[in-house]
């Protein structure tokens, strides 16, 4: 009967509900053991300067190596540790990680900036800048090697904090880069009024670009806006050489991809340097 039927789904959804949570509970409590042993790794994918016709700057994406799970990506788990103070552990270790990065690169003669992720709840952190320019010093590294990735939705709904984080940040050198842009808000005030450098086309404007008029006339307008206001843009999720040549023709600065490369393991990153992408 549809009585039985409805008690049945209801059950279903209540046991899926059921297991889902479970699966987050499982998720955190892994998470807390995750830096102790050592389980996070730091992926960099090239972005190529379209000028240059080089690798300038990479952006630093987290992966979990889970010991029975296996390889876990931060979709999977950022927003779970976004949900308690866990988040700002793994942004100090990914920040202190990146430095070790932008240390062992210098060593070796790169000149190579590093862009690091941030999502809200590490931008609100009050302790955020100390702890960055603690790891500058520390590792003697160059600031303006050090990029920040934020996005919208942060810079709209906290501008105070923003402000004051971003003047902090460029005022010893460093970069700040919107991320994902086009995708959070509407209102576009934050953009000059805030210190900002770049912005990243976010890779769902990308992806048609191609064939979509629409997505054509966007990221045409993004790139002459951004060029205006003096910012940067890099485009995200590139991956054929169609879009390749259209971001080319529209005078886009950077792109970061699959055409060029996932993101990879510090070695072969390394190995990206001396390839012939780079000469
Ligand atoms: P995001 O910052 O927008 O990073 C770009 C994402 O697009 C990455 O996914 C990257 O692997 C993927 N991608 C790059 N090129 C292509 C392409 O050509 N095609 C397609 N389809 N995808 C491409 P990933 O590594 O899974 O990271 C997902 C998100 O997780 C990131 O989005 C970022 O918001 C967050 N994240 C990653 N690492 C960190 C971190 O260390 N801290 C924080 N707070 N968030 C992080
Ligand atoms: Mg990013
Ligand atoms: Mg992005
Ligand atoms: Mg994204």
């Amino acid at each position: 009967s549809g009585k039985a039927r409805n008690k049945n789904s209801l059950q279903f959804y209540s046991q899926a509900i059921k297991d889902a949570s479970l699966q987050v509970v499982a998720i955190e409590h892994d998470l807390r053991k995750a830096i102790e042993n050592n389980e996070f790794e730091l992926y960099l994918q090239p972005i190529i300067d379209l000028e240059r016709n080089k690798i300038l700057k990479a952006e630093a994406l987290i992966r979990w190596n889970h010991p029975k799970k296996g390889l876990i990506f931060p979709d999977k788990f950022i927003p779970i540790a976004e949900k308690s103070e866990l988040i700002n552990t793994i942004g100090h270790w990914v920040i202190n990680s990146v430095c070790l990065l932008l240390k062992k690169l210098s060593e070796l003669d790169f000149k190579i900036k590093i862009s690091i992720n941030l999502c809200p709840t590490q931008v609100l952190e009050e302790s955020l800048f100390s702890y960055i320019h603690r790891c500058i010093k520390k590792h003697k590294i160059d600031p303006s090697l050090l990029e920040l990735e934020v996005t919208e939705g942060v810079l709209v709904h906290d501008y105070k904090i923003a402000e004051r984080l971003l003047s902090k940040v460029r005022a010893i050198g460093m970069s700040v880069s919107v991320d994902d842009f086009g995708t959070g808000y509407s209102s576009l005030s934050y953009l000059k009024k805030l210190p900002l450098d770049f912005v990243k086309i976010d890779q769902s404007f990308v992806k048609d670009i191609v064939v979509d008029d629409n997505d054509k006339a966007i990221v045409r307008a993004v790139i002459a806006m951004a060029h205006n206001l003096n910012l940067g843009v890099t485009a995200e999720g590139v991956e054929t050489k169609e879009q390749l040549s259209f971001l080319k023709d529209n005078a886009c600065n950077s792109v970061q991809g699959y055409l060029f490369s996932h993101p990879v393991r510090f070695e072969l990153f390394l190995e990206l340097l001396q390839s012939k992408l780079n000469t």
